[in-house]
């Protein structure tokens, strides 16, 4: 199975005071971040936050104005490209169109002065990999767009680096074949276990795929931590809206206790934050009917129903909350559920769970 795993093991990565400015743009803004021999860890932001700078820092093609990164033991700030052996996987491909696919593949072996015959060997195991077994001498262009990813995929892995760099490298197929190729890249991890810096901007690609996510705004790291923790436990409002559906009550905070309009609210967890003024935050399908009005197991809300929408598999209830302002409830189409639903205008009580209940801050710093 293993076919190209090597002998040499993945190197860790270590990041410290990372500056890159463009004029008075700050790219990177002073960016630490230590990624683990092995570890899956992508970078999740909007547009112009500053991961495609981040990923060129690493790789050698971008030179920061200050910081300093290590591959394992070696400051590699100053070697370039070609020296920090990184195999790079980019959005548009990047191939050679005038090349066929065992030339794409073959080429960092060429440039490395690897002899014919290991080149062919190295060829063939590699497309087995990722599934182009027979297609070695096809043009670029008679490949569909998953294809030619896979052909990427290819030529970044066959020199076997230790460090596997990705940017959008999805991003311009369609959804079920992006879906299916997050599946595959996972796997394919799994298999050679190189440490990998994954860029999206797409929250369920980032969640479905790494072992940690950091999120990145304005050239600065967010929040790191794995996808489950990420979701359920964001820190600030910037976080919670990134990844998921959310709704946002104003609370106020004192002595690690929560009120909303003098109201209590029950934590299984104290705030992140001691800032006096801090947002509850209320997702969709954390939020429950309870038909027989409030229940003390939960924190609840009275309200109005404003529409219920039926979407097959499950529902969605806009409630206009009777101290704030209208959220959205999301519910499986269980028939006992459903028919507990007051008509449209009429009163109705929603909870959420302590467990599941988080507090953000208003900022992200
Ligand atoms: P992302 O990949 O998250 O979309 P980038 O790293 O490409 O973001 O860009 C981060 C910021 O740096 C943006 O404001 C972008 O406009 C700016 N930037 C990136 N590259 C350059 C460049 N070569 N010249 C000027 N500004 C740049
Ligand atoms: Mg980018």
């Amino acid at each position: 199975m293993n076919t190209i795993t090597t002998e040499r093991s993945a190197l860790p990565i270590t990041i410290r005071n990372v500056t890159k400015t463009y004029g008075n743009v700050y790219a990177l803004d002073d960016v630490d971040l230590d990624v683990s021999s092995g570890e899956f860890i992508t970078l999740l932001g909007p547009s112009g936050s500053g991961k495609t700078t981040l990923l060129m820092v690493l790789s050698g093609f971008n030179r920061p104005d200050s910081g300093s990164v290590r591959f394992g033991d070696s400051e590699v700030i100053r070697l370039s490209p070609h020296k920090r052996e990184v195999g790079m996987v980019f959005q548009n491909y990047a191939l050679f169109p005038h090349m066929d696919v065992n030339n794409n593949v073959a080429f960092p072996l060429k440039l490395r002065k690897v002899s014919k015959p290991e080149i062919a060997e190295r060829v063939s195991k590699v497309l087995d990999l990722v599934k182009l077994s027979g297609l070695g001498e096809r043009r670029i262009s008679q490949l569909s767009g998953g294809q030619r990813q896979r052909v990427a995929l290819a030529r970044a892995i066959v020199f076997e680096p230790r460090i596997l760099l990705m940017d959008e490298p999805l991003s311009a197929l369609d959804k079920n074949l992006r879906e299916h190729m997050q599946i595959e890249l996972r796997r394919l991890h799994e298999m050679l276990g190189m440490t990998t810096v994954y860029v999206t901007h797409d929250q369920r690609e980032a969640l479905t795929m790494s072992d940690r996510v950091v999120v990145v705004n304005h050239g600065r790291l967010i929040q790191i931590d794995q996808p489950k923790q990420l979701y359920e436990r964001p820190l600030s409002k910037f976080v919670a809206s990134f990844i998921g559906e959310s709704t946002f009550l104003p609370v106020s905070i004192a002595n690690g206790q929560a009120t909303l309009n003098g109201r209590s609210i029950t934590l299984a967890e104290a705030p992140h934050s001691s800032d006096s003024d801090q947002l509850l935050l209320l997702r969709p399908e954390k939020l429950e009917i309870l038909p027989g009005g409030p229940n003390p197991e939960y924190n609840c809300f009275k309200g109005k129903v404003q529409d219920l929408v039926y979407q097959g598999e499950s529902f969605l209830l806009y409630v206009d909350l009777d101290d704030g302002p209208e959220v959205s409830l999301r519910s499986p189409t269980r028939r006992e559920v459903l028919d507990s639903v007051p008509d449209k205008g009429g009163d109705v009580t929603i909870g959420m769970h302590p467990e599941d209940t988080v507090i953000v801050s208003e900022d992200d710093s």
